[in-house]
């Protein structure tokens, strides 16, 4: 086992539109106040209530290609007609310094991050139905039904992408589901290579290091 390089872990949980993965992501924070949330760019207008810095970095189109192109995304996904994009200084940065990294990404994005970051942990999101799905995406009363429809299309198509991922969670009930996120969370903080990175005195100290690693 290796000492990482990074003293923060990286969480990258993924989910179809419409599983909950929001509701699930703030309820986490606000109980685990360690870890910081990854602020994506994104081309998407901003929908009723979403704050400019806040929930993403709204960004003109052109703007998007131009920092795309001069490679500042760590990462980067068209989405459902949009461009989404995750920041690698600031998530590089944040890292270096111990933060846990929430990002909150679609698959496609989330395989990228893997590449480059192949500590991350990935967490898949699943409804407990396509029903469910379509139901919530209806109560949040955000998309078009024609956007819905799309949402629900594209979302039986994610779903096949789970096996990419560490862990599942089937958000059936909100509590049972938040619950294991942290469970995966905290787990995940004591990996030997991000407690090594975060505690390396302690793990010199008492030999925790023994011979296989450097
Ligand atoms: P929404 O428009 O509903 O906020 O997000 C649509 C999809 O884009 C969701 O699956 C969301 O996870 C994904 N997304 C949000 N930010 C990013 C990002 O920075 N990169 C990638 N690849 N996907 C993102």
């Amino acid at each position: 086992m290796k000492r990482s390089e990074y003293a923060g872990s990286l969480f990258v949980v993924v989910a179809p539109s419409g599983a909950g993965k929001t509701s699930m992501v703030r309820a986490l924070l606000a109980e685990q106040p360690g870890i910081r949330l990854s602020v994506s760019c994104t081309t998407r207008a901003p929908r009723t209530g979403e704050v400019d810095g806040t929930d993403y970095f709204f960004v003109a189109r052109e703007d998007f290609v131009r920092r795309r192109d001069a490679g500042e995304f760590i990462e980067w996904a068209e989405v459902h007609g949009n461009f989404y994009g995750t920041s690698r200084a600031w998530i590089e940065e944040r890292m270096r310094d111990g933060d846990d990294i929430l990002l909150e990404i679609d698959w496609q994005g989330a395989t990228q991050v893997k590449q480059l970051f192949p500590e991350a942990v990935g967490v898949f999101i699943a409804p407990p139905s396509l029903q469910a799905l379509r139901d919530r995406l209806e109560r949040r009363g955000t998309d078009s039904p024609e956007e819905i429809d799309r949402r629900v299309a594209a979302a039986e198509r994610e779903l096949q992408e789970a096996g990419r991922f560490e862990y599942v969670i089937i958000n059936q009930e909100f509590a049972t589901a938040l619950r294991q996120l942290g469970a995966i969370i905290e787990a995940s903080r004591c990996r030997f290579g991000p407690q090594y990175a975060r505690r390396s005195d302690l793990f010199e100290a008492l030999g925790l290091v023994g011979n296989s690693s450097n």
